[in-house]
């Protein structure tokens, strides 16, 4: 496990991307555990935490599971990411220490912070898919439904839905208005659902919408920092290294302004 520390609102997590891959280490023993690697994550994560520091003079923390999938999976509750191999306990917990610190750091220095956590889909669309911990029924939702359920609140970005800088920017925006995440890549040629162009997967479109990760590291239980989930389609993002590179170059330089648009970070370099 990595912990690279940063000075930035911003945490960067790859969970699927390791590549170690020792003998002497057992694999993972679950019933219906997913093993196969999301391909070339880790250095997606890579990629866009320097073109961030790049563009802000400030790093994002960063943290890389560097251990393949069929070792460890930095996206699960503790017996399924080791998969009963207790030798990995205290590597378990230290990488969501790691993750907890780096979201204590962000509070103390910035008041509020995003976890961005990055993994690979091998969907027929190839879109980014954003995770909220809103599934796909609940996203074909009018706002309106999804705000008087109360959808937000339970969402992994709930804080910034009550608090974005902008008011404009606050409730169900969060997911699909103008400032929206999904909706600026968009507009820069990463087609992303939800936004306001494709505001929820169809019935049947798979379509994933959070984990073990955002639930615990956002702020849909309280808290000061929020997390989405990326999933990253191989096509034009994943697939070769001028595709990760024009991807990590736009995806830094949008994080930056959604940082400073809706938390109100102040980029000082
Ligand atoms: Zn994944």
């Amino acid at each position: 496990m990595e912990y690279t520390p940063g000075t930035a609102p911003l945490i960067l997590i790859a969970p699927h991307g390791g590549t170690l891959s020792p003998a002497t280490l057992a694999d993972r023993n679950c019933a219906a555990c997913t093993t196969a690697n999301d391909v070339n994550t880790q250095e997606l994560a890579r990629a866009i935490a320097t073109a961030f520091t790049q563009a802000t003079g400030q790093a994002p923390h960063l943290i890389v599971n560097r251990l393949h999938r069929r070792k460890f999976d930095g996206n699960r509750d503790r017996d399924e990411a080791i998969g009963s191999n207790r030798v990995l306990d205290t590597t378990w917990l230290w990488y969501h220490a790691a993750i907890d610190s780096a979201r204590a750091r962000v509070a103390a220095e910035h008041s509020r912070g995003l976890v961005i956590d990055l993994h690979g889909h091998a969907h027929e669309i190839a879109r980014l898919e954003l995770g909220y911990l809103l599934d796909d029924a609940e996203l074909r939702l009018s706002d309106s439904s999804l705000t008087s359920r109360g959808a937000m609140t339970r969402s992994s970005v709930a804080r910034l839905a009550r608090e974005a800088r902008v008011t404009t920017d606050r409730g169900v925006a969060v997911l699909r208005g103008d400032g929206s995440l999904g909706t600026v890549l968009t507009m820069r040629g990463y087609p992303s659902v939800p936004s306001s162009q494709d505001r929820a997967p169809l019935a049947g479109q798979p379509y994933f919408n959070g984990g073990y990760n955002t639930q615990r590291h956002g702020s849909s239980g309280g808290g000061m920092v929020d997390a989405i989930q990326i999933e990253m389609p191989g096509p034009g993002v994943r697939d070769t290294e001028a595709s990760r590179s024009r991807f990590s170059a736009v995806l830094a330089s949008e994080l930056m302004l959604y940082l400073v648009r809706l938390y109100g970070w102040q980029v000082t370099r």
